[in-house]
């Protein structure tokens, strides 16, 4: 581990000023990631701007939607009775990660910006166009079973981990943003990056920008809403892949509105959007529902050892809805 200063911020601009015009400083969150990939040499910061000092409360708004500090911890907000009645997937996404422990330190603004898992990634004796550009990639002919099977490229078939960005995906989140060129919104959406053949810029942030806050826009629908992640072990694991779901059904059993994002399965939290227009005024039966995850999935392309998880993503889509369907009956 290289020598690196620790400053603490108590407001945004106090965070701002402190890293403004360093590149190898980096916004400290819950230390989760960060701190592994110093242990790893993977990150190199001179300097650690913590910022979890800034404000972290979760508060409804006017409209029914929810602001959230990027403070909050993934703990705080998984429990918040808000959450809970009103966005019961985001709730579940984010238990399905990490540990009680992890959770407990671990910041939404973190969460967000968490690094990829691939090992390849990580083991700096290896190849990665991410951790260092144009060096190639090592994931693609070697232990490739938790990589991208949608919108990967020849330099990077890495995936975005986060369970939670999977369900904000879905909810259509914005993220507030702050920085030395002014505070502004992004949705979530437009956040990550697909790798092309830049693997190494992983987001839409300028230098310097930190995350402040996520709004969740107000969403009936979510009330009848589900995260499902399929992984190697019950707990302690990251998704092969895992599904956000929201699902109204009208009385004549034709689907009203629907909402659907993907984990697992590539370099970005992937919502849907092919399935979910292939759903939208048609009968909520399996065969819609199989033929929505034919259309969402048609694109896929597996590697030597993940291609299961096409089928698996498929059939995963249709049980999530089917649960939905049932709950709604
Ligand atoms: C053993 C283990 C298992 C895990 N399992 C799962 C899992 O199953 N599912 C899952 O989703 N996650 C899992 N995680 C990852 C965990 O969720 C993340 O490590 C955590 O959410 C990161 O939050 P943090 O606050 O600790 O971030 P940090 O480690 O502090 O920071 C992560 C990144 O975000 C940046 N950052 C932090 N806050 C801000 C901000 N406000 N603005 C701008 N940049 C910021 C940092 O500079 C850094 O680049 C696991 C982690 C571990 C160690």
């Amino acid at each position: 581990m290289n020598l690196f200063t620790y400053e603490r911020a108590s407001d945004a601009s106090g965070a701002i000023d402190l890293a403004r015009g360093n590149a190898a400083a980096r916004y400290l969150g819950g230390g989760t990631n960060l701190v592994d990939l110093m242990r790893e040499t993977v990150e190199r910061p001179d300097m650690l701007v913590d910022v979890t000092g800034l404000p972290g409360g979760i508060e409804p708004r006017a409209d029914g939607g929810l602001l959230i500090g990027a403070a909050a911890t993934n703990t705080a907000l998984a429990a918040d009775p808000h959450v809970r009645t009103h966005y019961p997937l985001l709730a579940r996404s984010i238990l399905a990660g990490a540990s009680a422990q992890i959770r407990n330190m671990a910041t939404v603004g973190g969460n967000i910006l968490q690094r990829t898992r691939c090992r390849y990634f990580y083991d700096t004796a290896a190849a990665c166009n991410k951790r260092q550009p144009g060096s190639g990639c090592d994931a693609r002919d070697g232990f490739n079973r938790y990589h991208a099977i949608l919108g990967a490229s020849p330099s990077c078939v890495a995936t975005h981990p986060s369970d939670m960005c999977v369900a904000l995906a879905a909810l259509d989140a914005m993220v507030q943003l702050d920085g030395p060129g002014g505070a502004r919104r992004l949705p979530l959406l437009d956040l990550h990056r697909l790798p092309g053949d830049r693997p190494d810029v992983e987001t839409e942030l300028k230098p310097g920008e930190l995350i402040t806050a996520v709004e969740i826009p107000p969403l009936p629908i979510a009330r009848r809403s589900t995260y499902r992640k399929v992984r190697d072990r019950a707990s302690y694991a990251f998704a092969l892949v895992s599904v956000a779901a929201a699902l109204d059904v009208d009385d004549g059993g034709m689907v009203r509105e629907v909402r659907l994002a993907l984990g697992g399965v590539a370099h970005k939290p992937w919502r849907a959007s092919a399935a979910e227009a292939a759903l939208k005024g048609r009968p909520a039966t399996a065969e819609s529902f199989r033929a929505a995850a034919e259309a969402e999935l048609a694109a896929a392309a597996g590697l030597r050892d993940n291609a299961f998880k096409i089928e698996l993503a498929k059939r995963t889509i249709v049980a999530v809805l089917t649960d939905l369907k049932g709950e709604d009956a």
